[in-house]
């Protein structure tokens, strides 16, 4: 499906504000396909042009080489899962997954297979007589998800399915919505906020902000080669570290005198100007003997990982380390950077150069 030019303003929002601004995109058969922005972005407003509850104001959308703006939501072939689950109150999870197959007109017979199918697939078999009120929050997920999926649409819209699940319950359940994507083979547009679902979800991510896509890529893509500042800091945890850096010839100097190895030189680079900023993900830091002197200020254990901020003249870094690199608060350690982890944007594009 793809999103060809798409405009959306709401009343009284100026051009330079809108919605979703001239936002492009081609989404493969079959693919999961993640929007990720933070709040206010337009990713839902995107997502509900797909489902026909709102229209663009210029631009297209099509599903299968077919334009849908124009169509009712019921003739799009697509259903949609939101954030609140939507069942309705007085019915059964069985009736509730049973209901689109229902409005169809497909035999009872046939709407029992069905049901019984999806029930097993995300097992809420032994659920299925329960009403909502009976349910826990992420059951009634499950129910909601089942009814999607009972109508084998053509794409699968998500808006933050997710996250009124607590958090175990939300990463076993993205897991397996991951599978289940895979096997059915229905293409899912999937909307969140949440960096670390997107990545773990994805075939590929679309960063979004202030309604214009900033990237589109792969999560590997997304995280190694953030295609603009607002990317790189959005986009892992902790994000990126980023540092006011001066070229001095083919070095980069940052943090008051550190002189880094300069990246593979780019003619975007030689040709930005002298001021620079200059991108190290915390794991592109190591902390080693020599090196450029830094002080640390504090020591964040994670259990698997350890995030270490230090301070180079004053500027603040944080190091990713194993779990046994443990530096006292105060002492002076060494740093060191991998050139093939330096990334480099524009001062005033905010754009990446290499
Ligand atoms: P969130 O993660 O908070 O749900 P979002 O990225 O999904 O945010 P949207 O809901 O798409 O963002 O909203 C995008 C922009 O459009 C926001 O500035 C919002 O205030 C505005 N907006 C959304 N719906 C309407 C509406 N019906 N009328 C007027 N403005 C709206």
């Amino acid at each position: 499906m793809q999103f060809d030019n798409v405009w959306k303003l709401f009343a009284a929002q100026a051009e330079s504000a809108a919605a979703v601004r001239g936002l492009s995109l081609d989404i493969t058969d079959r693919e999961l396909l993640v929007i990720l922005g933070p709040s206010g972005c337009g990713k839902t407003t995107a997502l509900r042009m797909v489902a026909g509850l709102e229209e663009p104001d210029r631009g297209d959308i099509r599903i299968g080489g077919k334009s849908v703006v124009g169509l009712e939501p019921k003739d799009r072939d697509v259903a949609l899962v939101f954030q609140s689950y939507a069942l309705y109150p007085h019915l059964s999870a069985q009736e509730n997954i049973r209901y689109p197959l229902k409005v169809r007109g497909l035999s009872r017979a046939e709407q029992d297979r069905k049901v019984a199918r999806v029930a097993d697939m995300l097992g809420i078999g032994r659920l299925l007589p329960r009403r909502p009120g009976q349910l826990s929050g992420g059951e009634q997920q499950r129910v909601a998800l089942a009814r999607a999926i009972v109508r084998e649409p053509r794409v699968f819209l998500m808006d933050e399915p997710l996250s009124n699940l607590d958090a175990k319950l939300r990463v076993h359940t993205r897991t397996e919505l991951k599978t289940l994507q895979r096997e059915l083979g229905t293409t899912m547009v999937f909307v969140t906020h949440d960096q670390a679902e997107a990545m773990s979800l994805a075939n590929r991510i679309a960063v979004l902000n202030a309604g214009e896509l900033q990237q589109i890529g792969t999560p590997d893509e997304v995280y190694d080669h953030p295609a603009n500042v607002f990317v790189a800091e959005f986009i892992g945890s902790p994000p990126m570290n980023l540092l006011k850096a001066t070229r001095d010839g083919g070095d980069l100097v940052v943090a008051g005198g550190w002189r880094l190895p300069a990246p593979k030189r780019g003619s975007a680079i030689d040709s930005a100007g002298t001021e620079l900023t200059v991108g190290l993900r915390p794991e592109g830091v190591q902390i080693v003997a020599g090196g450029q002197p830094a002080e640390v200020v504090a020591v964040e254990p994670f259990g698997s990982e350890v995030i270490i901020d230090v301070r180079v003249n004053g500027e603040a870094i944080k190091v990713r380390a194993a779990p046994d690199v443990r530096p006292e608060p105060g002492r002076k350690v060494g740093l060191r950077v991998d050139p093939a982890a330096v990334r480099v944007f524009d001062n005033s594009s905010g754009d990446a150069l290499n």
